[in-house]
């Protein structure tokens, strides 16, 4: 195998907290039933013949379209009204900043890994996202799928960004908390971490860069 010179990192669900946390909290928040979010996703899917979050990722929905279609998909099935323009903040409230990933990817790159951010994400979300950490310093390719128009775990999304790079994919390792990312990833022939959570991900990180773990 060729050695690793680059990581190519996703951000929601390994730079910060999980994402289950923000469903959570809006569902909570909104007291409702727990099926409710998937099931409005659904019938807005079944209505566009698209799924509206894949929609919203490629940035071919605004978040407002989004949140406006979602809202009454919601309403048709509860009968009553749901704050929808509170969506994003209660969103983004529940999501914490983890540190301890930015701390190792921030002492990688100053071994001499390249850097490369690969996120599925939303347009009007980037002052919140890169609010969280100075992303351009750490990272010398960011390919938002909102601004690209494709997304993970299409392949050309992993090709444009390793080309971005300018390093072949096997150069690569791959970091992201979803199997279907991750699992498109090795078939372009990239290195994958699954993370799942910090300890576990910083382990297969190191084992996979052939490092010893630094002790903390
Ligand atoms: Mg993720």
């Amino acid at each position: 195998m060729s050695e690793i010179k680059a990581i190519v990192s996703d951000f929601g669900g390994v730079l910060t907290s999980p994402l289950i946390g923000s469903f959570m909290r809006i569902q909570a928040a909104w007291d409702l039933p727990l099926e409710s979010l998937g099931k409005a996703m659904q019938t807005v899917t079944e209505r566009d013949g698209a799924n509206p979050l894949f929609e919203l990722e490629c940035g071919r929905l605004t978040e407002h379209e989004f949140l406006e279609r979602l809202g009454h998909a919601l309403r048709e099935d509860l009968g009553r009204d749901v704050p929808m323009h509170e969506f994003s903040e209660e969103m983004w409230r529940a999501l914490e900043p983890n540190h301890e990933v930015f701390e190792l990817l921030s002492a990688l790159r100053d071994d001499g890994y390249r850097m490369a951010l690969l996120t599925n994400n939303v347009r009007e979300w980037e002052h919140r996202w890169r609010g969280m950490f100075p992303i351009d310093e750490l990272f010398e390719v960011v390919v938002d799928s909102a601004f690209v128009g494709m997304r993970k775990p299409d392949p050309r999304i992993y090709e444009l960004t390793v080309e971005r790079i300018g390093l072949p994919a096997g150069a690569c390792l791959f970091i992201d908390d979803m199997e279907i990312n991750i699992t498109a990833a090795r078939d372009l022939g990239m290195r994958a971490v699954h993370f799942r959570d910090n300890a576990q991900a910083i382990a297969d990180i190191h084992a996979a860069l052939g490092r010893a773990a630094t002790p903390r």
